[in-house]
């Protein structure tokens, strides 16, 4: 029997401690759980959207290969984020880490704790940027447009700018 690996696409962001290393660590960590890395989009920092009383975040996309189910992603995806000491307070608040999980192939899922393509996917500059950089035509399977067209028509007027690091490397 072959076990089938689907490919997904994930939206990484952090606004609290060491914001690179954070989010280093969170792709460190999904690659130990045998999670394949294809592509990272470079760091970007990027104003903080709805609460804006916070730090300034640090965001990057990756696209992945697994052969986790959804749900398992999902679990994986949270176990990392508690791992790193992240805890729930109010949407929206500062984070340690937050990885969110934009496509999962052509999959349209719509659970009690998830929901892909994740459902603010147009509506945030600070995820299509980097996301345009890694799968510009990569088609959304719900709106039916590429990821450079929805960056193209996006209204997010927040500011979302190429993080200067010297070395973009994960
Ligand atoms: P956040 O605070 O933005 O990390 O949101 C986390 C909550 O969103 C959790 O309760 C998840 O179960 C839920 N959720 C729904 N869809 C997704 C998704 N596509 N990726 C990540 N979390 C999701």
């Amino acid at each position: 029997m072959t076990t089938r690996s689907e490919t997904a696409y994930i939206s990484a962001g952090a606004n609290l401690g060491d914001r690179r290393r954070n989010l280093e660590h969170g792709v460190a960590s999904l690659r130990e759980a045998g999670v394949l890395l294809k592509k990272h989009s470079r760091f970007f920092e990027t104003e903080p959207v709805g609460f804006r009383e916070q730090p300034w975040f640090l965001n990057m996309a990756f696209e992945i290969e697994t052969v986790l189910p959804a749900e398992g992603l999902l679990d994986l995806c949270q176990a990392v984020e508690l791992a790193m000491g992240r805890t729930r307070t109010f949407p929206g608040a500062p984070r340690l880490l937050d990885l969110d999980i934009l496509f999962y192939g052509n999959c349209v899922i719509e659970t009690e704790r998830l929901v892909i393509p994740h459902p603010r996917v147009a509506e945030r500059r600070f995820v299509l940027e980097p996301l345009a950089k890694i799968a510009p035509g990569y088609m959304h399977p719900v709106l039916r447009q590429t990821i450079a067209s929805l960056l193209a028509s996006c209204r997010d007027t927040s500011i979302v700018r190429p993080y200067q690091s010297g070395d973009d490397s994960v």
